[in-house]
């Protein structure tokens, strides 16, 4: 399987990062090595003084398709999900100013937190979804999938030009304002309305 990544989703967070608001989606892969395993503490890896949390919307692939037009990519997905996309944003700002790609700051072991998946059918609409994240007890990301500028169906048309999705497949939908280090000893929990996704410790 692989894990395909939105990046620069939503306008706050691009904002905060000042970044550039992106005419096309900021696509980058994670290799499945990078997927904490479940119960597993994420480990600050030594290469990074600033691991940053980026909490996002999942989505799971249960067909497999290429080119597939945003009127059908409803049908290649049934769950949505949560989970963390570690980045180290001090390695980032130097290969971002390199123009070099993402992978060591995105795509390290355990970069990649999967949490619990619900079905689509449970929400009245995707295009209005809560979600949060707290850091030990405290409230540090919101969002709603309202903001995003490319909405989930627009990423599976966006991806599948270039990559054939197959089953299993999960695409990380871009993070909300509000991304922050993490130190030893945080507890991450995210939340879909209000529904606990994943607990994390860090180690
Ligand atoms: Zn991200």
């Amino acid at each position: 399987m692989k894990i395909i990544c939105v990046g620069r989703n939503y306008a706050k967070h691009i904002e905060e990062l000042q970044n550039e608001r992106p005419v096309e989606p900021v696509v980058f892969l994670k290799p499945d090595t990078s997927i904490l395993p479940k119960n597993m503490p994420f480990f600050i890896p030594d290469f990074s003084n600033d691991i940053h949390h980026e909490v996002e919307i999942l989505v799971r692939i249960n067909r497999v398709g290429k080119y597939i037009e945003s009127r059908f990519a409803h049908k290649y997905y049934e769950e949505i999900g949560l989970g963390i996309d570690f980045t180290a944003r001090d390695v980032q700002a130097q290969l971002k100013e390199k123009g070099l790609p993402w992978e060591k700051a995105k795509a390290f072991d355990g970069s990649a937190v999967i949490g619990n998946f619900v079905n689509k059918n449970d929400f009245s609409s995707l295009n209005s979804i809560n979600f949060e994240l707290t850091n030990n007890g405290n409230s540090v990301q919101k969002g709603n999938t309202a903001e995003m500028l490319w909405k989930i169906d627009d990423i599976i048309a966006y991806v599948s030009q270039y990559f054939t999705l197959k089953i299993g497949d999960i695409i990380f939908t871009g993070t909300p304002e509000g991304v922050a280090k993490v130190n030893t000893n945080d507890v991450l929990e995210g939340f879909i309305e209000g529904k606990q996704m994943f607990k994390i410790n860090v180690k």
